[in-house]
């Protein structure tokens, strides 16, 4: 792959347009040279009496004809050049997106467990738009003006080589000097992504914990944690900005000083009689002209210096190795087996799950019980291969999960989680989720069968109601019968119930367990769930301690072993009897 284009990590078709790029932003330089051309003409015409001469009114009116063409030359090439610049990056980068978006989705969960959201958020946001500005605004018009400005001086210099070089010799100066600096601001501005990223992880964690701060009186200290976040970014911007500016302006006054030494040296050249005035003056005027552009430049250069930053994180991003698997692989059974399974989060942590066997007959219910962290939604996780085992192996229907593809694995189950999400979009779509190609008969069988419709009529737009963000305006009970709502809609082999009835009050948790018996009807079910009552009547329930299985059989025939579990159900039977007093 050229240099370039894995510099701005492009696809192959991003490059070819970066090079259509390059070249029409030329084009445009060169069309530019043409009514300068003409405008120099007319000044040499209009000062012809000067030394004697007549001004030639054809001359002129020749010259206004080609201003006219040179003006409609000029839009041609500069509407050429906004497509193949600024359209085709803007396409490049919503590519960079997608990409990066699904790949972001076939990673492995440990990857998001090392990650915060707002870092992933800025590389999909922040480190591609740098990128797309780079692209769009500084390569193509950089690399242009190198073109132009070479063949510039090699014209002039074919003119008079000792007012060329007094008009260039400053132009390598002042690039040098940004790019010799560039450790420098280079090191400011990732001090500055640093303190950015602090920052807005700082505003999501306010935003998102913002109830338990009100709730905890924690205003003062939570605010200023995120207030010297915000600080500490400002403080570095400035720094940036300032060192970065430092050397840019310096690097222009460097440049200006050309038109210095281009009079410097064109007086000196007249007055030894080396060089006519109008020569002279024609080399002062263009040296004035050439400088804006590259004046721009140097301020862009920097930018363009340090974006590799933006593209690095990119690039370290897509190295991360998604999870891979076949997606063709048809499973017909759905018997899950757990052969000697051994599961850490952390690979410098502790095992979570040791050494597990169990099975899971097809069409059965299995319940998951345990104390807190003994990793019953650990178990269901690895079931559905939102981690990989780092021992032994999980099977369903006789085939290991890891050499499924997660996506088409996903296919086969469906999951009721107690945390809901919902998407800021009607209720009507937030269930079609579960089938996207469901009519809207089926949607609404769905949402009756899981109980929604009693709420739904209810709701000022029925079906039709926005739901707002993360559905904040829905009760806990009804978020969760719209999540049973998008499972029964999906209708997959395996149901995972993950704690679905937990605090909830008795009649939303009555509606809860009538959705739920709709749902897993004929289904191999895996449920977890602190109410022991809820399960009772389950085919098998396994108890897990730290990471083991402890004990496995019947309601019954564990009452009778007297065990974890037995302990357990007493406790909770004794709760049941407790009241506020
Ligand atoms: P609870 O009933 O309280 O929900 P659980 O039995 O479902 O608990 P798990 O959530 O499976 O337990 O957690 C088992 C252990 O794994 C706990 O010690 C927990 O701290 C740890 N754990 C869970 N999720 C992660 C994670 N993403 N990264 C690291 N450790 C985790």
């Amino acid at each position: 792959m050229p240099k370039l284009q894995s510099a701005f990590m492009l696809t192959d078709k991003g490059y070819r347009d970066m090079k259509k790029a390059i070249a029409a932003c030329t084009l445009s330089n060169f069309s530019l040279m043409l009514s300068f051309g003409v405008m120099i003409q007319l000044v040499v015409e209009l000062i012809k009496p000067l030394s004697g001469g007549t001004v030639s009114w054809n001359f002129m009116w020749l010259l206004f004809a080609l201003g006219i063409v040179s003006a409609g030359i000029i839009f041609l090439c500069l509407k050429n050049d906004y497509k193949k610049t600024y359209v085709v990056s803007y396409m490049e980068s919503e590519n960079a997106r997608v990409s990066i978006a699904e790949h972001i989705r076939k990673l492995p969960m440990s990857f998001f467990n090392a990650k915060d959201l707002s870092e992933i958020t800025t590389n999909l946001m922040e480190d591609v738009a740098t990128s797309e500005h780079v692209l769009s605004h500084v390569v193509p018009q950089i690399a242009a003006n190198a073109i132009s400005i070479t063949a510039i001086c090699l014209m002039t210099a074919f003119f008079d080589w000792r007012m060329a070089l007094s008009m260039f010799i400053t132009v390598p100066l002042a690039f040098g000097i940004i790019v010799v600096s560039r450790r420098f601001y280079g090191r400011l501005h990732e001090k500055h992504m640093a303190a950015k990223l602090a920052a807005s992880g700082q505003v999501q964690e306010y935003i998102e914990g913002i109830k338990v701060i009100r709730a905890c009186n924690l205003d003062g200290e939570k605010f200023s944690a995120l207030e010297d976040a915000l600080r500490t970014m400002k403080r570095l911007a400035i720094a940036m900005e300032f060192g970065t500016g430092v050397f840019v302006t310096g690097a222009q006054v460097v440049l200006q000083a050309g038109i210095g030494l281009t009079v410097l040296v064109g007086t000196n050249l007249l007055t030894g009689g080396k060089i006519e005035f109008i020569p002279m003056l024609l080399f002062v005027l263009i040296v004035v002209r050439i400088y804006g552009p590259i004046l721009t430049e140097l301020a862009l250069l920097p930018e363009f210096l340090y974006h590799r930053i933006a593209v690095n994180r990119m690039k370290t991003l897509m190295e991360v190795q998604p999870m891979e698997g076949s997606g063709e692989t048809d499973l017909r059974d759905f018997d899950i087996e757990f052969e000697n399974v051994d599961f850490q989060y952390n690979q410098d942590g502790e095992e979570t799950i040791r050494d597990m066997t169990l099975s899971i007959p097809a069409g059965s219910i299995t319940a998951l019980v345990g104390p807190s962290g003994s990793g019953k939604s650990t178990v269901s996780r690895l079931i559905a291969r939102f981690w990989d085992v780092t021992g032994g192996r999980i099977t369903i229907g006789g085939v290991d999960v890891k050499t499924l593809d997660p996506e088409h694995l996903m296919s086969y189950m469906s999951f009721v989680f107690q945390d809901v999400v919902l998407f800021n979009d009607t209720i009507y779509n937030n269930i079609r989720i579960g089938n996207m190609n469901a009519s809207r008969e089926e949607v609404m069988a769905a949402a009756k069968a899981a109980r929604c419709d009693e709420f739904i009529s209810r709701m000022p737009d029925g079906y039709d109601t926005l739901l707002g963000e993360n559905g904040s305006t829905l009760s806990g009970g009804e978020r969760q019968r719209l999540s049973i709502a998008r499972a029964l809609l999906k209708d997959a082999p395996v149901v995972l119930l993950d704690e679905a009835t937990a605090s909830l009050d008795p009649e939303s948790e009555a509606y809860i367990q009538q959705a739920i018996s709709n749902l897993i009807g004929g289904k191999t079910v895996i449920v977890i769930a602190h109410r022991l009552r809820t399960i009772k009547n389950a085919d098998q329930i396994i108890v897990l301690d730290q990471g083991r299985v402890m004990e496995q059989g019947t309601h019954d025939e564990l009452v009778a072993l007297g065990g974890l579990y037995h302990r357990l159900y007493s406790i909770q039977q004794e709760s049941l009897g407790w009241s506020v007093r």
